[in-house]
């Protein structure tokens, strides 16, 4: 995918754009990303802003990034610079840096507005009795005994929240519209809870907290949102936001619309569960490779086009569902399959000799960079007499059918030329220590044999100049597609046991020892693989395997 394709392909919101552009309703577009800084992005939070970032971007308008920062109990410094880097990771780089915490003093103020036109008032009440009056979808709430306190009695009571004068729960600031709506959310909601915690940002300036409702869409208003795009889980608080922005003097009137959340199977995306899996250890941090989050994938090997290029063909839509991972290792899969150099690496090892092969010398082969490529140049392979190849890529007495290495039968090394095990040495446990083969000079490329054909071809690394690498290997993060499908058991429960195996002797070509973060492979026959950003030193390589080369999961 070229950097100037399109993030999103058409869907309904797409349209609504369109169309308000069309009218004249808006001369251009202004949108938001505005994730809580209370745990780290997540490949769900990517479809949010590929659309929100991919939309603007595509009808020259802007983007905000905003923190909605309204809850100083959860949030922190940390996750707001891990947010920055990881949208601009994924190629986007927002127009203004906003935080609701900026706007405190503006809702405070419409707040006291709303209190002076007697449409909010202070309940104090404790949370649970407020709860219990709410009433049911079938059954009306109960009004607070406290909603028809005088404006002078709210107003003083509200600054005096604001002013710290009281305890966390004593008092709670509530809109007043309808205890009998059909909708609960228009059932007097609270705007604003005390609490005498500092703030990341505003430092111990504030006592009281402005609830997300009230936040949100007084937040696009100054903001200038055009188009305010949540998902499905808002759709019931539509007709709130409306009515805050309708009953205060707000600048403007963004419109919400919602749209279906992303959803993978085998992982959990909800930063709740996933501050779990990190808290208690589970994972080694919000970025292990085997986490659904972007710093996760990204350490992992992840493109940032891979995961573009999913979320638009995945599109948008109202429709809830759950995609298979599989689609989005797909997605990966088909980006490196473009770009990744080919290399050869052997993640378990065998020692093959060449007996016909000349001792203590190197033979520099000549291989593509990429089959396909060919601009892709071509890179040079170490041959030696002593090579490695894959344990599994030999057996002593093969199953029909086995078109690798077997004694006495003829295989091709990868790059190089046709070879006969002519002897297999073994311990005397009977582990197999080294197989003796002798090479077809008339084979090696170049040769009349070059293009003689065997069965098999099978990769391998010089003996003498590869180097030790170690291969970390992942699997799904959980074992059954989805792990919080069952209410009366832990999620926990269903990680799966396997989804890490680590290979502290694999070898790798030279050239893939000097690489680092950022450079990816592919192994030729094992996989997309890249440098563990982490923890691979020159010469000291960690490769992490991004992906395998085709779906092995589904057979399973
Ligand atoms: P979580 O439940 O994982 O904590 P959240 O919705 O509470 O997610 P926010 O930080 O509030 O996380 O989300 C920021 C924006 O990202 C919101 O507009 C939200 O609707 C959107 N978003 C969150 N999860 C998804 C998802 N799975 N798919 C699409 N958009 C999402
Ligand atoms: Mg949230």
């Amino acid at each position: 995918m070229s950097d100037d394709a399109p993030t999103v392909a058409t869907n309904f919101i797409r349209n609504i754009v369109i169309a308000d552009l069309e009218s004249g309703k808006h001369a251009s577009i202004v949108t938001r990303f505005p994730p809580e800084p209370n745990g780290h992005l997540h490949i769900g939070h990517a479809k949010s802003i590929c659309l929100n970032f991919g939309l603007a971007k595509e009808f020259g308008g802007k983007t905000n990034l905003r923190f909605d920062d309204t809850n100083p109990l959860k949030e922190s410094e940390d996750h707001v610079q891990a947010i920055m880097e990881d949208v601009r990771w994924l190629g986007f780089e927002w127009d203004e840096l906003c935080n609701a915490s900026d706007y405190f003093d503006s809702l405070y103020e419409w707040a006291l507005y709303l209190v002076e036109q007697g449409k909010a008032y202070v309940d104090s009440q404790d949370a649970d009795t407020i709860r219990r009056q709410r009433g049911t979808l079938t059954e009306a709430g109960v009004e607070s005994p406290y909603r028809e306190r005088s404006i002078e009695e709210n107003r003083d009571l509200f600054v005096r929240m604001k002013n710290g004068e009281f305890e966390d729960g004593a008092h709670v600031l509530r809109a007043r519209i309808d205890m009998a709506s059909p909708n609960m959310n228009m059932r007097d909601p609270v705007m604003y809870r005390i609490l005498n915690v500092p703030h990341h940002r505003t430092g111990d300036r504030w006592h009281i907290y402005p609830m997300y409702d009230w936040a949100h869409g007084q937040s696009d208003a100054i903001e200038g949102i055009t188009h305010s795009l949540c998902t499905l889980e808002f759709e019931d608080h539509r007709p709130l936001y409306n009515w805050f922005v309708e009953n205060i003097p707000a600048p403007c009137r963004p419109r919400q619309i919602e749209f279906a959340r992303g959803n993978l199977d085998y992982t959990v995306m909800s930063k709740r569960r996933l501050l779990q899996l990190v808290e208690e250890g589970h994972v080694s941090g919000w970025d292990d490779p085997r986490m659904p989050t972007i710093s996760g994938i990204r350490r992992r090997g992840y493109t940032p086009e891979a995961v573009r290029a999913f979320w638009t063909e995945m599109g948008i839509s109202k429709q809830e569902s759950i995609i298979e991972m599989g689609v989005l290792e797909n997605a990966v899969r088909n980006d490196l399959n473009e770009r990744a150099p080919r290399t050869m690496a052997v993640i378990d090892p065998v020692k093959v000799v060449l007996l016909n092969f000349p001792e203590g010398e190197t033979e520099w082969l000549e291989a593509p960079v990429h089959p396909q490529k060919p601009e892709m140049g071509q890179r040079k392979v170490a041959l030696t007499r002593e090579v490695w190849i894959e344990r599994a890529d030999f057996m002593e007495e093969p199953p029909r059918k086995f078109f690798r290495m077997r004694p006495g039968g003829e295989v091709r090394l990868r790059n190089a030329f046709i070879v006969r095990c002519v002897e297999v040495v073994k311990d005397e446990a009977g582990e197999v220590l080294e197989l003796h083969c002798e090479f077809d000079p008339d084979s090696r490329s170049g040769m009349p044999g070059a293009n003689r054909k065997v069965k098999g071809t099978i990769h391998w690394v010089s003996a003498e100049h590869g180097v030790p690498a170690e291969v970390r290997l992942y699997d799904r993060l959980f074992s059954v597609p989805n792990p919080l499908a069952e209410k009366e058991r832990d999620f926990l429960e269903f990680l799966n046991p396997e989804s890490l195996s680590i290979v502290e002797h694999a070898f790798v070509e030279p050239a893939v020892a000097q690489g680092g973060a950022g450079d990816f492979y592919q192994f030729e026959r094992l996989g997309y693989f890249s440098h563990d950003p982490e923890d691979s030193a020159p010469g000291r390589p960690v490769l992490n395997r991004t992906v395998t080369l085709r779906d092995s999961w589904r057979k399973k």
